[in-house]
This record gives C-alpha cells, structure tokens and sequence, in this order.
C-alpha cells in the first residue's frame, strides 16, 4: 500500500502515520522527522532546513525533493510506505508521480485529515515531543504519565520550536497557500479520501482504517 497523509500541521498525521504503519506493515517516511534528525547532528543539510523550519516556511522543492528520492530508493520501500509531510507543494506532487512511474506504480490513496485552524492552534501549542525518541505527547488531550518525562524512553519532552504561537500562525498560512491546493489536485486525480480530524487520536484511527478498508 503506498499512501501519502495530508492536511494541516497538528492534524496528526504523523500521530497516525505511525499507527497505520504497524497496521499495514510499511515504513512510514515523515520529511519533517528527516530534517529534525538532521538539526539534531548538525549536518550541512539540517543547518540549511533549519533557517526555513524555525520561520515556518517550507524547506525549498529541490532539497526535500532529494531527500525523499534517496529514502524511496531503500528496499524497505518495495512494500509500500506512508509519506507524512510529502508532498507539500504541487511541484513535490509532480516529482513524486514521475519517481514512482519511473518503477512502474503509483500512489494507491491520499488521505486528506481535516482539522480546522481554530483547532490545529490548540493543538500546536499543547504538543511536546520526546527530546530523544520523537513521541508525541499533548498538555491536555495526550499528557505523559510523569510530567516531561517520556513514557515510552523516559528522555524529557519538549516543545518543538515551531510550535511557538506565532510560527504556528505561518506554519498554517504556508499551508493554506502551498500545500492545500494538493486536496484538488488528487481529487482531480481520484485518489483522495477525506476524514474528519478534529477526534480523539483512536476515532481518526478508527475513521483512516475503515476508508481504507483494513480491519
Ligand atoms: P512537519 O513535522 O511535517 O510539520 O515538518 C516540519 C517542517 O519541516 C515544516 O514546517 C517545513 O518547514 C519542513 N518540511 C517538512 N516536510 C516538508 C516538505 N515536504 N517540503 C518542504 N518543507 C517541509
């Protein structure tokens, strides 16, 4: 199965992706995690998506698209995968349709988690992350059992830097204008499924895996 996750920042893609992933037995490929883990080790790559990451703008086309082509390219990717975060402009779309005919396939569904802004806001700015295993946690709606303390590495969380207010607030019009005409773009295409977000993390599971059909 070879799914691309859309929708907005703090729709919990990522949340789900890593559920559907066991489910399905398919990596799951987030960019963001990609360049965080470059942030982390200081890589030449990871200072240059940093400047883009902490204004919340988009890392540009041409770095994440390489990035993306080198993972595809790994053997664990001939099952399938979960794209989280890619595509996120209609250029990374094109590429991305153009890599896999390369191989001979497609995308087989585009799941388009819509959460409204007022929401993704509370979200964002409650949600910590585990500093060393990357879990996500929520303030009030996904709290660790021991406060800042990761449940499943013991690490301490944090909160991302852009789940700052105001990069939230950009974060969300990059997405509006850049990454929201990707709905079109796959309806257009007959791929996309769209679910309602705005649930608790085992409804959007629950909702992810009846439109795709998997018990
Ligand atoms: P995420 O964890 O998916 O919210 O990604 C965090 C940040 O990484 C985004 O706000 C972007 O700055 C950058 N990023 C992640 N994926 C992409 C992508 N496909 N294209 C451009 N920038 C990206």
């Amino acid at each position: 199965m070879r799914l691309i996750l859309l929708g907005a920042p703090g729709a919990g893609k990522g949340t789900q992706a890593v559920v559907l992933a066991q489910a399905l037995g398919v990596p799951h490929i987030s960019t963001g995690d990609i360049f965080r883990a470059n942030i982390k080790n200081n890589t030449p790559l990871g200072i240059k998506a940093k400047e883009y990451i902490d204004k919340g703008a988009l890392v540009p086309d041409e770095v994440t698209i390489d990035i993306v082509r080198d993972r595809l390219k790994q053997p664990d990717c001939s099952k399938g995968f979960i794209l989280d975060g890619f595509p996120r402009t209609i250029p990374q779309a094109e590429y991305l349709e153009d890599v896999l005919k390369g191989i001979g396939t497609t995308v087989d569904h585009v799941i388009d988690i819509n959460v409204p802004d007022e929401v993704i806001i509370k979200r964002l700015s409650g949600r910590r992350v585990c500093s060393s295993c990357s879990a996500t946690y929520h303030n009030v709606n996904n709290p660790t059992k021991e406060e800042g303390i990761c449940d499943a590495c013991k690490a301490p969380t944090i909160q991302r830097e852009d789940d700052r207010e105001e990069t939230i607030v950009k974060r969300l019009s990059t997405y509006h204008e850049q990454t929201e005409p990707l709905i079109e773009y796959y309806k257009g295409k007959g791929k996309l499924l769209t679910i309602d977000g705005t649930g608790t993390i085992e409804d959007g599971t629950k909702k992810l895996l009846k439109s795709l059909d998997v018990k």
